[in-house]
């Protein structure tokens, strides 16, 4: 009740500083050429810049040095690069397994910069279960519950050497779920390991029913076809979807099942055959995230042509793009 108590107040204010900009805006634009005092240059260069109604929020990015030989994305690398491309909204994702990223990202800046610039950035914590800590289940949900305390809004990227429904695997999401925040994980044969069908995601989604995962990675998107082999699961396959993938048997059945669109995979998953694609995008359209995973400056990233050439009814790309989003994340709340 602390927790909720303290988070209702955080957010609370931040929607009155929210509402102040807002009036603020209106008095500027109320007198355009006026000499008011919100005309002096630079006054809230310091601030960072709100950017209100844009087109996208991306579930997906990472700050900090990822793989070795990759240059730096600093948080205002990012936010130039978010300007550029109209996204109001990222989720900072740390990576706290050694089987995740050459070097690992801490949950601690990702939280850092969103207190910095809590307009344009959400950060998400991370812990791998396999870390040495006191008192086990409660250990965990005394540390994450303290990153949500300090603002995390979702547990992610969690990307494990372990199978998807190891004991210590299925710890986390037990916590995850108690702590209301949704989690996001990456699937291939090395980091959360499941079979085709994904006997063990399903395992987890009966077991947890309250608690939103969030798909990525190519084992996930493998998974929008039907007849796979295991090797597969870790593959980019340019074939046309067969019928029967885990993805839709899974979403039918289960509503705390999302696909993060972002990446490699997700691209691939919707590129690999169009038609398909095109037809997933609006049969799931309540259930799918805009991603992109842009963790160095430069990356290209091919989902704002691709979603684009699809020619998708607006309001499932408003969905897709940024409501559905608003709606897992608690953005509004
Ligand atoms: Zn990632």
């Amino acid at each position: 009740m602390v927790l909720d108590r303290r988070q209702f107040l955080k957010r609370t204010v931040h929607s009155a500083g929210v509402a102040v900009a807002a009036s603020l805006a209106v008095n500027a634009i109320s007198q355009p050429d006026g000499p008011g005092r919100f005309s002096s240059p630079g006054l809230y260069a310091a601030e960072s810049s709100p950017k209100k109604a844009s087109r996208y929020i991306d579930v997906h990015t990472h700050i900090g040095t990822t793989w070795n030989g990759n240059k730096e994305l600093t948080p205002d690398g990012l936010l130039r690069w978010m300007d550029d491309h109209d996204i109001e909204k990222s989720v900072l994702l740390p990576l706290t397994s050694p089987e995740s990223s050459s070097f690992l990202l801490l949950t601690e800046p990702a939280l850092a910069a969103a207190k910095a610039h809590p307009d344009r950035f959400i950060a998400f914590c991370s812990i791998d279960p396999r870390t040495s800590l006191r008192g086990g289940r409660k250990g965990f949900l005394d540390v994450i519950s303290r990153y949500v305390e300090q603002g995390a809004r979702g547990f992610g990227e969690h990307k494990v050497g372990l199978n998807f429904d190891d004991p210590l695997m299925m710890q986390i999401y037990d916590v995850c779920q108690e702590l209301q925040i949704p989690l996001l994980f990456h699937m291939d044969n090395q980091r959360g390991k499941d079979q085709p069908g994904l006997p063990r995601l399903e395992h987890a989604l009966a077991t947890f029913p309250k608690l939103n995962f969030l798909g990525h990675g190519p084992g996930w998107w493998a998974s929008i076809s039907g007849g796979l082999t295991q090797k597969e699961l870790a593959s980019y396959s340019k074939d046309k979807v067969r019928p029967g993938g885990a993805i839709d048997k899974l979403m039918e059945a289960y509503p705390n099942l999302y696909g993060d669109l972002s990446a490699g995979s997700g691209a691939n998953s919707i590129s690999r055959d169009r038609e398909f694609g095109r037809e997933f995008m609006i049969r799931r359209q309540d259930r799918l995230l805009f991603g992109t995973d842009y963790l160095q400056p430069g990356q290209p990233v091919p989902q704002f042509e691709l979603f684009d050439s699809l020619d998708l009814p607006k309001e499932v790309t408003s969905k897709i793009y940024r409501g559905n989003a608003e709606r897992v994340l608690k953005l509004n709340s």
